[in-house]
């Protein structure tokens, strides 16, 4: 079968990978770093840099198409890869979601609502930020944050200096803090046709900054539930996406609120592995290997945990209960945070609201 070319290789690359594979697929893993989790599961692998430009040549040479499951691919890589394969999602959509300054400024020029946000490169830009936004505030570094890091919340005027301090110079954004009632996410894809299908939204609680649990159905109104599919399908046609796109929405009295978008597999979206016969991992693949997209309806409700650091050590007690799903990742050390598996629990056939 023909060659899939992954850039990054973590546990989204991994899954990936698996889904190819039933489609006949092989792919390459391209990751800077040693055995990366998807390593395993490829058919090749390239560890080299970002900025080895005749790796990557050489690893796009022999790929059909190149995706990537991990956002912060940097730009310059990317010139080296297109101009031996096409690379879906596009170009715009990496560079768009790169940077949480241009990624606000694109969803609030297609008319969605966001938190305020200002951006921030000094004490005095901050000030004004801060008179216009007002507090409660969070700072967040515009490039490279996950997992809730290169954030600070900013209560009181007097904090906003150290706030900006602990960015250690980088180019920063401060949002309005949303008060919310629930956060979601919705998984969505759109195939090389234009089509667009969108996964039932779930709804996502966090813990120290990390994705912690993802349940289906989240609890919403009709009106919310529509409405989370039609953000994302005007997110995935302003992109003249391909593949399968996360959008973080906050869930408000005034109506949902795009926090922010992974041009990618979603954490929030491997529920999907239990809960619908074609889930976000193949239907990635369909996507940007120009099929048709699969079958997203949730035909069984799911909660999906995350295994975070030491808590894969209780996936033993887990694999002997009914219903559920284990799903590791084959990282070796369990560190503070890691992410090294997550467990799916079908909770019944799918309730409809
Ligand atoms: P991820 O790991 O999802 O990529 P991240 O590091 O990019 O996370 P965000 O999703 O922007 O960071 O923020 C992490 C969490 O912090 C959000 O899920 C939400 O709970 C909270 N948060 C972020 N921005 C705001 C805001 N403007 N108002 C209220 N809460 C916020
Ligand atoms: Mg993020
Ligand atoms: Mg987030």
């Amino acid at each position: 079968g023909s060659v899939i070319g992954i850039l990054g290789g973590g546990q989204l690359g991994r899954m990936l990978s698996v889904a190819a594979g039933r489609l006949g697929y092989r792919c390459r893993i391209y990751d800077p770093a040693p055995e990366p989790p998807a390593g395993d599961l490829a058919h090749a692998v390239t560890t080299a840099g970002w900025d080895d430009a005749e790796a990557l040549t050489a690893f796009a040479r022999a790929c059909a198409v190149v995706t990537y499951e991990f956002e912060n691919v940097p730009e310059a890589a990317l010139d080296a890869v297109e101009a031996e394969a096409p690379v879906r999602p596009s170009r715009r959509a990496l560079s768009v979601s790169q940077d949480r300054l241009t990624e606000k400024t694109f969803l609030a020029d297609l008319g969605l609502a966001t938190a305020p946000f200002a951006a921030v490169a000094d004490d005095g830009e901050l000030a004004l930020a801060l008179a216009e936004i007002g507090l409660p505030a969070i700072l967040k570094t515009r490039r490279l944050g996950y997992d809730g890091k290169g954030q600070a919340r900013i209560d009181r005027a007097e904090d906003a200096h150290a706030a900006l301090a602990a960015m250690q110079g980088a180019p920063a954004i401060l949002e309005g803090v949303v008060e919310f009632t629930r956060e979601i996410s919705v998984i969505a894809a759109r195939d090389l046709a234009g089509d667009v299908a969108a996964y039932d939204p779930g709804e996502n609680a966090h813990r120290d900054g990390i994705l912690r649990r993802t349940t289906v159905p989240a609890r919403l109104s009709a009106w919310e539930r529509a409405d989370s599919a039609l953000i994302a399908g005007k997110i995935l046609n302003a992109l003249e996406y391909a593949g399968v796109l996360g959008v973080e929405l906050f869930v408000t009295p005034q109506g949902l609120l795009v926090n922010e978008i992974a041009p990618r597999v979603h954490n929030s979206g491997h529920w999907t592995q239990a809960g619908c016969a074609v889930d976000q991992f193949e239907q990635h693949i369909r996507a940007i290997a120009g099929w048709p997209l699969g079958d997203g309806t949730r035909h069984s409700d799911v909660v999906m945990e995350n295994l975070i650091g030491e808590e894969v050590a209780g996936v033993m007690e887990l694999a002997r209960k009914p219903e559920v799903s284990i799903h590791l990742y084959g990282k070796g050390t369990a560190r503070p945070g890691r992410k090294m598996g997550h467990v799916n629990r079908v909770t019944g056939p799918a309730h409809r609201s």
